[in-house]
């Protein structure tokens, strides 16, 4: 796909801050969600819940191969059949390859993220085949798609879970996004990434108490289905799953960053981070957003684009994600991990960008005491004339990015070394 780079957070928060409507609600709905929260008193075992659900994702991922083998041994044995994507343009053949071979002109098509990553409404769109929302549950449970042209011969939906004893797909709904979990077409093709594997149906016991209280800070989900194969006269006639890779065995490798595959998608870090509050989705990119964005996102595209290397910058580090995620991600240290990692990637550029010669300017000076002395006082000397009033309201350069939200006070006429070289003598 091409068009112009993404902006980087920044710049694209900028424009997202300006709409103070889109902030208002943001406000309202992290309001409510901490209100449920409150009004639904926490579990007395919820910190052993989150314990649990830490090591079953952990062991989910580590054993990745192992678990993605025995689901598909399932998945086959209950009547479906598994497709492997190694990334998105493989994931987006299949599925365009699925919808055609069933003869589909239309197909029901979920908001879910794995849907979203792959940008199938698009691809699906390109391939001549139109796409519609999921009916809305409610008043015609069996009802019709989004646009009223009745039941599709196939519906493509986003997994949550996959368990791998079973050949089981789980789908949560929130209740105000309905997903596509095959009972509105004859086909169901399901997209899951690879992680959202879990060993055993037994682990599923934890995450579903883990994960409506953080999703939507209520004791239980709205809907809960789950599909096992093809039921003859119940459910889809044939099911296939396309297990997407796109990335996340090389995310796997990372001892650190690979916490963040750990994610179950509840949100709750969202709610809880004082940027997404004020900024909303937006500048995270059309996928994954809020601090589970700013941590996948660089993960899985690489951080050379500008884009995604400013989004482990997109955080205060206030640790506010880490104490809400109910699998316990240490988002901040996943951040500051990111951090190092674009530092690197920049390091190896062939013309190094400014803050790396500002740095490399300062070790060089601060690395012998009398050069590092020399340059306090000229600095001192400079600062004290381009003060006003005890503040310095613009700095120079590249220097000024640190003045555009605040002053910078004038430093002292006597500097601390000659104060106490003054004293000791
Ligand atoms: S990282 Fe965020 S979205 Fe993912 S499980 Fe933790 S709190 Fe939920």
């Amino acid at each position: 796909m091409t068009g112009a780079p993404a902006p980087k957070f920044a710049a694209a928060a900028r424009v997202a801050l300006a709409d103070t409507r889109a902030r208002r609600e943001l406000r309202a709905a992290a309001a409510v969600f901490g209100r449920r929260r409150a009004a639904v008193p926490e579990p007395p075992d919820w910190e052993a819940l989150r314990a649990a659900g830490h090591a079953i994702r952990d062991a989910a991922l580590l054993g990745l191969d192992a678990h993605l083998e025995r689901l598909e041994r399932a998945v086959t044995q209950a009547g479906g059949t598994v497709h492997w994507a190694a990334d998105a343009a493989q994931a987006r053949r299949v599925v365009t390859a699925l919808s055609r071979a069933a003869g589909a002109d239309r197909v029901v098509l979920d908001d879910s993220l794995p849907v979203r990553e792959l940008a199938l409404d698009a691809a699906l769109s390109r391939a001549g085949i139109t796409t519609a929302g999921p009916p809305a549950r409610g008043a015609d449970p069996g009802g019709e798609a989004e646009d009223g042209g009745g039941a599709a011969r196939v519906a493509v939906a986003g997994v949550d879970f996959m368990v791998a004893e079973t050949g089981t797909l789980v789908f949560v709904e929130a209740g105000d996004e309905p997903r596509a979990s095959g009972g509105e077409a004859e086909t169901l093709v399901a997209v899951a990434g690879i992680e959202t594997v879990v060993p055993e149906w037994r682990d599923m016991e934890v995450l579903l108490q883990l994960l409506p209280r953080s999703l939507t800070g209520e004791r239980m989900t709205a809907l809960v289905t789950c599909l096992t194969g093809v039921v003859p006269g119940d459910g889809p006639r044939e099911v296939h799953l396309v297990l997407v890779d796109n990335g996340r065995t090389r995310v796997l490798e990372d001892e650190i960053g690979r916490d963040a595959l750990r994610c179950i998608r509840c949100r709750a870090c969202h709610h809880v981070c004082p940027v997404y509050e004020r900024t909303g989705g937006a500048p995270y990119g059309p996928v994954h957003t809020g601090p589970i964005g700013a941590i996948l996102t660089p993960q899985l595209r690489g951080v050379e684009s500008a884009a995604a290397a400013s989004l482990p910058y997109a955080s205060t580090l206030c640790g506010a994600c880490a104490d809400v995620c109910p699998v316990r991600i240490d988002i901040p240290e996943v951040l500051v991990h990111l951090r190092g990692e674009v530092v690197e990637s920049r390091r190896a550029r062939p013309v190094p960008p400014p803050e790396l010669v500002l740095m490399r300017g300062l070790a060089w000076t601060m690395g012998e005491p009398r050069r590092y002395e020399a340059a306090l006082r000229r600095g001192t000397r400079w600062a004290r004339l381009a003060a006003r009033g005890g503040r310095i309201r613009r700095l120079p350069g590249l220097l000024g990015a640190w003045t555009d939200a605040r002053d910078l006070p004038a430093p002292p006429a006597e500097p601390f070394r000659a104060w106490w070289a003054r004293r000791r003598r």
